[in-house]
């Protein structure tokens, strides 16, 4: 017998698959998704892969399987992986590595519980920069490389599980922890962070007669795929309780995706206060172990849903019955890292398999779901009947004509006031951390850019520091310009600090709260700085997206956004429609309950027509405009956006192989897509990697993906040493 295997990281090799020799004693065990180990390259060190296949005969097989580790994975899985491999450009290995429990064998928890706290290990530089220190020599100890890489995968693990798992002495982490590479941090042990709050159990409300309708049309449904079109509060929460409810009485299971931000204590409560404690809960602020821990819940059957971000549909639950993705349009379904897969498509693949409903739920739908959706079920009302806010535009050319330079429109102001005088909340909303955006000399226009990314740096006022968003680099801020000398320094743009700044001395009788990537850490979440600004009723709110998700905040009545066309002028081609989105999310913060809302939206562009529907909240007519310019552009529905992404530490090398690259989707797709030839990408170099691309546009379709993968296959065979090549389909981000 011989088996098909796929060594567990060969970053740049696309799928190379080995036979090996079944030994006869093995060939009862041995199973497709089986982990075992080879001899394998010019020393036959002794390396894991996966048995993604079995068969009789092989020209190729002259070595054995030394030995089966164990049988994580199950035929599905590896074809799954397969498939997933093919259509995202990807490694097998790395599609099943999402397949595995997270942090594979971990140590018995149920023994250390009764500690109270735990030492964790933390990754303190990107991977991306370890990389680049390996691939430029820096970093040679294949200990440490070991370790960082294994970190990166499972940040925040306990550290002696790390010592287990990684095969590492705490003598080893010590060291690196000096080197600055990794913290380590004394942390309470959760185990379940979500389970130690007490709930109220509750019942289910009767049905309207619209969430009716939607029940009847999914809960005896087979495979078919159903869009929730509706505003937010109209109750659409209730309406996938009911479902789960009735799934689990047939003895059936439920996965749920949320969107990662909103996966938060009170939105997991809503769960709980139905259906007890029987609820799994998958998300990356959980600890390895605790992760680990739920998914072995899963797989043993003791959990009858699953809630989780994106990978958590993955979850290894049996018997499924129903694939809930709430608030669908949302981008984070997407990964942005490899495999790039789209936990949508993924959810549709498994929701066929398993012939049950898939359902998607959205009050401002993805353009493109929308578009192809053939079960649209409408739900009309809120469902409490509390009324939309009132939403106001105010003209900031205006504002600066009539002699008001600051960021605060005096409409915003007055509103602002009153709120503070009704002791009512208000959330301020703007797009961009910290201080200023940009730091210019007046004199020379010297900007100040990152030393390791083609990117200008902001001013963070409490450090005094300049920093880069892009790779964390920071320096001191500047007095004099570097180059001409001259102290005439000015800083452009606003970002939340400022917005702080100002909202302090405007009003200096109002608490402040800010939420961005600055004020929430991992090991303090925007959770808590939520709660605190809920229980302490403090004034005023300010802060990134972050605060647009899903919370409910009572007292809120006033939300305010600073400048509605940040997201308007990049060059993504989702760009109207993520403007439309957050507007209107942001407003559905304001006036949740009895008290009426009011919103101001801020803009130099009043007449873009995604921020005059969204005064009216109106997906309707900014779906039918917006469908149009996709159509005339060519862009999703109508077409794919591939994304060639090209990194290099090498200015010359990155040059050559994308061309390279772009002669060979040449020569296999000329006739079948539009590729336009390689350049750099608009940031094009980010922590000291150049940056190029290659975009092409096309329906993709199986024959697409095939002549893709060739191109990419012959591209590799080039063995360009220091260029790595990404396929993004659709990608979130084109900058
Ligand atoms: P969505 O998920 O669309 O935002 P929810 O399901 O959260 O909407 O419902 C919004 C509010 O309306 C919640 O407070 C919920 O308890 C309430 N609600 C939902 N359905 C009903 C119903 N059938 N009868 C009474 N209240 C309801
Ligand atoms: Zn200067
Ligand atoms: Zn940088």
């Amino acid at each position: 017998m011989i088996a098909e295997v796929i060594i567990n990281r060969i970053a740049k090799d696309l799928n190379k698959i080995f036979d090996y020799i079944v030994p006869k004693d093995m060939e009862n065990t041995i199973k497709i998704g089986a982990r075992i180990f080879v001899p394998f390259g010019p020393k036959n060190s002794n390396i894991e892969g996966f048995v993604i296949g079995l068969k009789q005969e092989s020209e190729f097989a002259n070595k054995e399987i030394i030995k089966i580790e164990d049988i994580p994975l199950t035929e599905e899985n590896i074809e799954l992986a397969k498939l997933m491999a093919r259509r995202y450009f990807c490694n097998i290995s790395e599609c099943i590595k999402l397949m595995l429990p997270p942090g594979e064998k971990t140590t018995n928890l149920e023994n250390r519980i009764k500690d109270k706290t735990a030492n964790f290990v933390y990754l303190k530089k990107d991977i991306d920069e370890i990389e680049m220190e390996i691939d430029l020599g820096q970093l040679k100890n294949a200990k440490h490389i070991k370790v960082l890489r294994f970190l990166s995968e499972n940040d925040g693990i306990y550290k002696a599980d790390l010592e287990i798992l990684a095969e590492v002495s705490s003598a080893t982490l010590k060291t690196l922890e000096k080197k600055d590479y990794i913290e380590i941090i004394e942390q309470k042990i959760e185990r379940n962070p979500f389970k130690s709050r007490e709930i109220k159990h509750d019942k289910p409300l009767p049905l309207t007669e619209e969430q009716q309708i939607a029940f009847d049309k999914i809960s005896n449904s087979k495979f078919n795929e159903f869009l929730i079109y509706g505003v937010t509060g109209s109750g659409k929460t209730e309406v996938y309780l009911q479902l789960i409810q009735n799934v689990i009485d047939k003895g059936k299971r439920a996965i749920v995706l949320v969107p990662e931000i909103s996966l938060t204590p009170q939105m997991v409560d809503r769960f709980s206060a139905r259906f007890g404690d029987c609820i799994s809960v998958l998300h990356s602020k959980l600890s390895t172990g605790e992760r680990n821990d739920q998914w072995k819940n899963i797989k043993e059957n003791k959990c009858k849903i699953v809630i989780g971000a994106r990978s958590a549909i993955f979850a290894p639950v049996q018997n499924l019955g129903i694939i809930i993705i709430d608030e669908e349009h949302d981008t984070s379904y997407k990964s942005d890292m490899a495999p790039r897969f789209n936990a949508k498509d993924i959810a549709t693949y498994i929701a066929k398999k398993n012939d049950i409903p898939l359902v998607l739920g959205s009050a401002t739908p993805d353009i493109s779901t929308y578009y192809n959706a053939k079960n649209i079920i409408r739900l009309t009302k809120r469902a409490n009947n509390s009324d939309l806010p009132d939403v106001e535009i105010v003209d900031l050319r205006q504002e600066l004509a009539n002699g008001n330079r600051s960021i605060l429109s005096e409409k915003l102001k007055k509103e602002i006031e009153k709120n503070l005088e009704n002791k009512k909340q208000t959330i301020l909303f703007l797009n961009r951390r910290g201080f200023s955006t940009f730091v210019m000399c007046r004199d020379c226009g010297y900007t100040v850019k990152c030393k390791r990314c083609n990117i200008s740096l902001t001013y963070h006022m409490k450090e005094d520091k300049l920093k880069c968003h892009y790779c964390g680099y920071e320096m001191n801020n500047i007095k004099t310009c570097p180059k001409c000398k001259s102290k005439n320094i000015k800083h452009f743009g606003s970002g939340t600090q400022k917005l702080e700044e100002l909202i302090y001395s405007t009003y200096p009788q109002a608490t402040t709260i800010r939420m961005d990537i600055d004020t929430v850490s991992k090991k303090n979440s925007h959770e808590k700085i939520l709660n605190q600004f809920k229980e302490e009723n403090i004034d005023i709110l300010i802060g990134t997206q972050m605060v647009v998700k899903g919370h409910h905040f009572p007292n809120v009545t006033l939300v305010g956004v600073i400048a509605a066309d940040a997201s308007l002028n990049t060059e993504d081609f989702r760009a109207n429609e993520r403007t439309f989105d957050i507007l209107v999310q942001v407003a559905g913060r304001a006036g949740r309950e009895k008290l009426p809302g009011k919103v101001i939206i801020q803009t130099y562009s009043p007449e873009n027509f995604c921020i005059e529907c969204s005064k009216e909240q109106n997906y309707d007519n900014f779906y039918k405009t917006e469908i149009e310019l996709r159509k005339q552009l060519k862009y999703p529905p109508f077409c794919d956006i591939i994304m060639f992404g090209i990194n290099s530490v090498d200015k010359d090398e990155i040059k050559e192989a994308s061309e390279k690259l772009y002669n060979l989707l040449k020569k296999y797709g000329q006739a079948e897509m539009q590729i336009m030839p390689p350049l750099p990408a608009p940031i094009d170099r980010i922590k000291y990697k150049y940056r190029w691309r290659i975009i092409a546009k096309c329906k993709l379709n199986n024959k697409i993906i095939d002549i893709i993968n060739r191109a990419l296959e012959d591209y590799y065979n080039l063995k360009y040493k220091k260029t790595r090549v990404s396929v993004d389909v659709n990608p979130n981000n084109m900058s």
